[in-house]
C-alpha cells in the first residue's frame, strides 16, 4: 500500500530548537510514532466500519516506559479524561500508574476497574461539593484547588486531605492551551496554602499545566522557578511542600515535527534541579496526550467530494467523522491531525468537513491540507496519533451518529 502523508504546510511554526544541548537530545532508542505499528496495519484491513478508533495497548505501554525513564521517581498520573478506555486504565494499572480524574464519573470507571483509590489525584479545581465528598468517602485523600471557596468545600468535605494548589500558566506555544480558566496568581498561592494548613488540610505542593500539545520544554522551566521561590517563602513559614506537580502537556506527534523526549524530561529534570537545589520536591506528573495519542488510528471513509462551482479550485472532502464525532480539536484547526490515504496521485487543496448537519462541522479550511486528485468517493482515510481526546470528545449522538467505536488490540 502506498501512503502520502499530508503536509498541512505554511502555517505552522515548526520545532523549537532552544530546548537542550545536542548531546543529550540524540535518544536513538526512541520509537519512531510517525508510522502504524504492524497489529494497527493488520486490524485496518479487515476493514471494520467506520468510523472507528483503533488503539494499540502495547504502544500505551511503550509510551508509558518512555516516560518512567525519563523521569524515574515521578509519580505518573494518567488523565483518564484523555482517553477513559477501560482496556487502557487495566493496562496502566497493571503498570503501576496512578490516575488522574476529573469528575465521579472518572472516580466510578477507576474504582469499577479495581483501581485503588489511594492512587487517584482528584485534579479539577472545579467540583461540586457532594461529589467531593463522595471520592472522599471512596478513599481519594489528593484534591487540587484554586480559589478559597473551593478550598472551604475541601475542609468541610474532605477534612484532613492531602491538597495541591493550581498555578496560573499562560499556555505560550501550545496547541491547545489551558490558561486563564485554571489557576491562581503565585500571591494568592502562597496565601491559600498557608490558609489550608490553617484549616486542617494537608498541602502537599503546587501543580500547573503548561498547555496540552506544548512542543517547547522551555515552557515548563518559568513554573518550576516560580515554584522554588514560592516554596523557599512558605519554608519561611515553616510549611514544607514536598510534591510538586508538573501537569500534563508533554506533545503527540501530529504535522510539526517535535523534538525528542528525552529532551523534554531532560530540560524539566534540570529545571527542577536549578530551582530546588539538593532538596527538590517529588515530581508527580499528570500526563494525557502522550501516552495515548500516538497509538490509536481513527479510520474514516470518504463519503462526498464536491466542489461550489465551476471555477472552484479547492475540493471540499467530506468524511464520516468530523468536529462531533470525536475530532473536536480540530476546533480553530488546533490540532492537526497527519492524515494517510492509500492513494498515490499528485496532490490538491482541499478544504475537509465532517458529516453532520452543522456548518461549522468542518475540520480544516484555513491550515491548507492537500489530498491526492485520484481520491474517490467511498476510500478510507486514516487519521493518525488521534488515540486522544478523540473518543472522549465524541456526542453522543448528534444527527444521530454513535458516539466513536473504540477497538484496543
Ligand atoms: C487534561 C489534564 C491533564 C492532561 O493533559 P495532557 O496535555 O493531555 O497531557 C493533566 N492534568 C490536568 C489537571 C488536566 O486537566
Amino acid at each position: 500500500m502506498q501512503t502520502s502523508y499530508v503536509n498541512s504546510g505554511l502555517d505552522h511554526e515548526g520545532v523549537s530548537t532552544l530546548a537542550c544541548a545536542p548531546p543529550l537530545c540524540l535518544d536513538a532508542s526512541q520509537s519512531d510514532t510517525r508510522g502504524l505499528t504492524p497489529k494497527l496495519e493488520e486490524f485496518l484491513v479487515s476493514r471494520p466500519e467506520t468510523p472507528f478508533l483503533a488503539v494499540d495497548l502495547s504502544q500505551v505501554q511503550s509510551k508509558y516506559l518512555e516516560l518512567q525513564g525519563g523521569f524515574p521517581h515521578a509519580a505518573i498520573h494518567y488523565a483518564v479524561k484523555a482517553n477513559p478506555s477501560p482496556e487502557i486504565i487495566q493496562l496502566l494499572a497493571a503498570l503501576g500508574s496512578r490516575f488522574d480524574i476529573a469528575s465521579r464519573y472518572e472516580l466510578d470507571l477507576c474504582l469499577s476497574l479495581g483501581v485503588s483509590p489511594a492512587w487517584l489525584s482528584y485534579g479539577n479545581t472545579v467540583k461540586k461539593a457532594v461529589d467531593i465528598a463522595y471520592a472522599f468517602e471512596c478513599g481519594v485523600r489528593i484534591f487540587t484547588f484554586d480559589s478559597e471557596a473551593e478550598l472551604e468545600k475541601l475542609r468541610k468535605h474532605a477534612p484532613g486531605a492531602d491538597v495541591q494548589c493550581r498555578l496560573l500558566s499562560q499556555g505560550k506555544s501550545a496547541d491547545w492551551p489551558l490558561s486563564r480558566k485554571f489557576g491562581c496568581d503565585l500571591d494568592m498561592a502562597y496565601d491559600l496554602l498557608l490558609k489550608s494548613r490553617d484549616l486542617g488540610l494537608n498541602p502537599i505542593g503546587v501543580t500547573f499545566h503548561v498547555g496540552s500539545q506544548q512542543t517547547d520544554p522551555q515552557q515548563w522551566v518559568e513554573p518550576m522557578q516560580q515554584a522554588g521561590e514560592l516554596y523557599r517563602q512558605l519554608g519561611r513559614q515553616n510549611l514544607e511542600l514536598k510534591w510538586i506537580n508538573i501537569g500534563g502537556g508533554l506533545p503527540a506527534t501530529y504535522q510539526a515535527t517535535l523534538l525528542p523526549f528525552s529532551c523534554y524530561a531532560h530540560t524539566i529534570q534540570q529545571a527542577l534541579q536549578d530551582s530546588f537545589g539538593s532538596t527538590p520536591p517529588q515530581i508527580m506528573i499528570e500526563p494525557g496526550r502522550f501516552l495515548v495519542a500516538d497509538a490509536g488510528v481513527i479510520q474514516s471513509e470518504v463519503i462526498l467530494i464536491a466542489h461550489k462551482s465551476r471555477q472552484d479550485l479547492r475540493r471540499w472532502v467530506y468524511l464520516d467523522i468530523g468536529k462531533f464525532g470525536g475530532l473536536a480539536e480540530t476546533m480553530d484547526e488546533c490540532i492537526k491531525y497527519r492524515l494517510r490515504t492509500d492513494r498515490s496521485g499528485p496532490m490538491g487543496s482541499v478544504i475537509l468537513a465532517g458529516p453532520t448537519c452543522d456548518s461549522a462541522d468542518v475540520l480544516y479550511e484555513k491550515s491548507s491540507y492537500a489530498l491526492p486528485l485520484d481520491l474517490a468517493i467511498g476510500d478510507p482515510i486514516e487519521i493518525l496519533s488521534a488515540g486522544a481526546y478523540t473518543s472522549s470528545y465524541a456526542s453522543v449522538g448528534f444527527n444521530g451518529f454513535p458516539p466513536l467505536r473504540t477497538y484496543c488490540l
